[in-house]
């Protein structure tokens, strides 16, 4: 069962969290990133990303496993020099001053960081103790942040009795302990259930609202990514598309078509071309069109080729439309894609027969 998380406790953040950030007084932007590139050995993991994060952002990092999220997540909480480019938090450059850089930041990573033999009080403690913060102002801090995210009554108790949920609120509260202006966060909810999900949800954007802490979370799931303010969407190593969700999906400008045929799809695909001069792609055996007003064509298709299209289904764009807009290939399948889904586009530069 999930807990609601406490919004109403008095903030987070003192005004000294932020005294001296000239970069969030004057909206310039929290996290820069320019021309980042990185290779584990002849690997190329990151191709040349820039974007940059606004003050009080919630903003994701999508794309596919492989991508580069997990990479950039890592130049950003200093744990590795990028091999090019450069990377700037609160005004601080990740290469040059990588403490000034972790002062600033808060970082939940995927894989736990809690000591489960300890109790959720003494957790929080021992990361006081890093930071310095001692005394009444550590017994203060750690009370106040059990309060947010909802473990005051099980402040005692070792985390090793903790939900999934539970101990993911504990790692919030670690990371958010010291006063960070800037949150980062690397899959935070996987293995989380739908309930724990909608809670550290809620919190991020109160932490957003109320603290105006920035918040970059990685995430290859697109109910996730529609919740975020803006969106990098990666792909091997590249940006594939910035910006605001809606931005994106209004980007596709129609309606998406998915066609199914017995017959070679690529065949058919050709026709359609040459029918309504509608380039299709051809991903995982099915054909995919954009078109505005798609229930009219759909129509229009299934009369101009009876009997050759077995089914056909007319919906709004989603994320995953867009990535497959921006790449031509599947979200979920990037392997499948290289290896033999040929995402085609009847392309324009093929000689127009089409009758228009
Ligand atoms: P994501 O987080 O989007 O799944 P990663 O940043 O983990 O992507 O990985 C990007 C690319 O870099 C992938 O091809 C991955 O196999 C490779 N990679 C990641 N970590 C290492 C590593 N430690 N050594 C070699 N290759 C790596």
């Amino acid at each position: 069962m999930s807990v609601l998380l406490n919004p109403t406790t008095s903030s987070l953040f003192g005004t000294s969290a932020l005294a001296g950030d000239t970069t969030e007084s004057t909206g310039s932007p929290m996290v820069r990133i320019e021309d980042l590139c990185h290779r584990y050995g002849e690997r190329t993991a990151l191709d040349g990303v820039s974007f940059v994060i606004c003050p009080a952002e919630i903003f994701g990092l999508l794309g596919p496993n492989g991508s580069g999220k997990t990479t950039i997540f890592r130049i950003l909480s200093t744990l590795m020099l990028p091999s090019g480019g450069r990377a700037v938090i609160s005004g601080y450059d990740i290469a040059h001053n990588p403490s000034d850089v972790r002062r600033q930041i808060g970082v939940v990573f995927q894989a736990s960081s809690i000591d489960i033999k300890l109790t959720a009080a003494e957790n929080l403690r021992a990361v006081g103790h890093l930071y310095g913060i001692k005394g009444a102002a550590l017994a203060a801090r750690v009370g106040e942040m059990l309060g947010r995210v909802g473990l005051s009554d099980r402040a005692g108790e070792r985390a090793e009795t903790f939900s999934g949920g539970m101990r993911r609120r504990l790692e919030l509260a670690k990371g958010l302990l010291h006063h960070p202006s800037v949150l980062l966060l690397d899959e935070p909810t996987t293995g989380l259930d739908p309930g724990a999900r909608r809670d550290l949800w809620q919190y991020l954007s109160i932490l957003r609202d109320q603290e105006h802490v920035t918040v970059l979370v990685t995430t290859h799931l697109m109910e996730e990514a529609e919740r975020c303010d803006r969106l990098a969407i990666l792909s091997q190593g590249k940006l594939v598309a910035l910006g605001t969700p809606t931005e994106l999906k209004q980007e596709i400008g129609g309606d998406v078509i998915v066609l199914e045929t017995r017959q070679i799809p690529e065949s058919l695909a050709e026709k359609i071309f040459n029918r309504f001069g509608l380039p299709a792609q051809v991903i995982g055996g099915k054909l995919r069109l954009e078109k505005e007003q798609g229930h009219r064509f759909a129509a229009e298709v299934v009369e101009a080729f009876p009997g050759e299209i077995e089914s056909i289904s007319v919906s709004k764009p989603n994320l995953e439309d867009v990535f497959i807009h921006r790449t031509g290939h599947r979200f979920w399948t990037e392997e499948d894609a290289q290896a033999g889904d040929r995402a085609i586009r009847a392309s324009a530069n093929r000689k127009g027969s089409h009758k228009g």
